[in-house]
């Protein structure tokens, strides 16, 4: 490995942009060169925690000094940002959601090729463990073959800060949660997405959406649903999934959680008739205790590396990146078609830009 150190400007330095300087910080082989926001106080705030704060974003590309550029700063102006630093000869590292729009993502990463420079997304949540548990589930066949795939989060704190609420700034929570669970979902199951339905919620009076539900069916047989709520004061489970042999459930980002298959051991059991409200049912019986077997979750699926340890691995040519721009522009093609769907209330089809791997 090499001692290099890749020296980067964060620009945007608010809530995520700050989070990005320890993650730096703890990484290693990238260094924080200083930050840029166009807000004073939070030039100072920078100051204030150490860094070197530039006066403009100019000065951020005149300096040849600064290697890589990373966007933290509202979703709208991500694209212009990031043409301008890859023009200047940077490297860019870009918050999610990239962009607003697949012809956005084109027209940035036609300036990467045209400069020759990296363009990476932090898609983080790829390395949410809770996921990378489904991922293990998915890949080994755990619980048999994964057919219907749930993956929820739910808040009751209504849309967060201020530029979140705003359709012109890329708010609502389609481009905020909504990206990171379609990518991940993208990512896990190689397979076509031949239709989807949504459902977008409007509940907080908003401009822009506050939920979502999605439904994507793939075309291997897989049906995911994808849902954001902020108005969930009970919640459900991170993750609900289905094998052809059992069930598994995750609660939350502690990965609490079970799975439960059934028991090949056994004879099929007839279930016992149970009351069920005023009625009586044996199809709704839950099954003997000898009929399944409840065990602890996998481990989770591991990773070659962490997203800047991965960063620097492609800069120094060592490696492709983990998140692949083509998967990226493919969440926003379906985030599109997402949008399309609840806006019509019609099925959606005909729309993925699915590549089989090995193309
Ligand atoms: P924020 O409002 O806390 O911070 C944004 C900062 O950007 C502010 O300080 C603002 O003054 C600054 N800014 C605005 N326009 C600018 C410009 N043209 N040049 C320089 N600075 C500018 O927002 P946030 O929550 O930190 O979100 C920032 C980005 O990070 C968003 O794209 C968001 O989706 C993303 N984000 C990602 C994660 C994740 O887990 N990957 C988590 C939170 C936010």
């Amino acid at each position: 490995m090499s001692n290099a150190k890749h020296s980067v400007v964060i620009v945007g330095y608010g809530g995520m942009g700050s989070y990005h300087g320890h993650l730096i910080t703890e990484n290693g082989r990238v260094e924080v060169k200083g930050t840029y926001d166009v807000l004073e106080e939070r030039r100072q705030a920078s100051k204030q925690a150490g860094y070197h704060a530039y006066d403009s974003f100019e000065a951020v590309l005149n300096d040849s000094s600064v290697e890589v550029v990373l966007i933290a700063t509202p979703n709208d102006v991500h694209k212009d940002l990031a043409i301008q630093a890859l023009q200047a000869g940077k490297h860019v590292i870009c918050e999610k959601p990239v962009t607003m729009s697949v012809s956005d993502f084109q027209d940035m990463v036609a300036a990467a090729d045209e400069a020759g420079k990296v363009l990476m997304v932090h898609q983080n949540r790829r390395w949410d463990e809770d996921f990378l548990i489904v991922k293990q589930m998915y890949n080994e066949r755990t619980i048999g073959d994964l057919f219907q795939i749930e993956s929820r989060v739910h808040g009751a704190n209504g849309i967060p800060g201020d530029w979140r609420h705003i359709k012109q700034y890329g708010g609502g929570m389609l481009l905020d949660w909504g990206v990171h669970l379609l990518d991940q979902m993208i990512e896990m199951i190689d397979s076509k997405i031949v239709s989807v339905r949504s459902q977008l919620s409007f509940i907080l009076g908003d401009e822009v959406d506050d939920g979502f539900e999605a439904v994507l069916q793939f075309e291997n047989g897989v049906t995911a649903l994808v849902e954001v709520g902020t108005t969930n004061y009970i919640t459900l489970p991170r993750w609900y999934v289905k094998g052809t042999e059992g069930a598994a459930v995750i609660e939350d980002w502690s990965l609490t959680g079970r799975t439960v298959t059934r028991n090949n051991e056994v004879d099929k059991i007839e279930p016992k008739p149970i009351r069920a409200g005023v009625g009586l049912t044996k199809t709704m019986a839950p099954p003997s205790e000898e009929a399944t077997i409840t065990g602890v979750l996998p481990e989770p699926f591991q990773r070659s590396s962490s997203f800047y340890d991965n960063f620097a691995d492609v800069l120094e040519g060592k490696a492709d990146p983990i998140v692949k721009n083509a998967e990226v522009l493919r969440v926003l093609n379906l985030i599109e078609a997402i949008f399309k769907a609840g806006e019509t209330n019609e099925v959606v089809k005909d729309f993925d830009i699915y590549e089989p791997a090995g193309k």
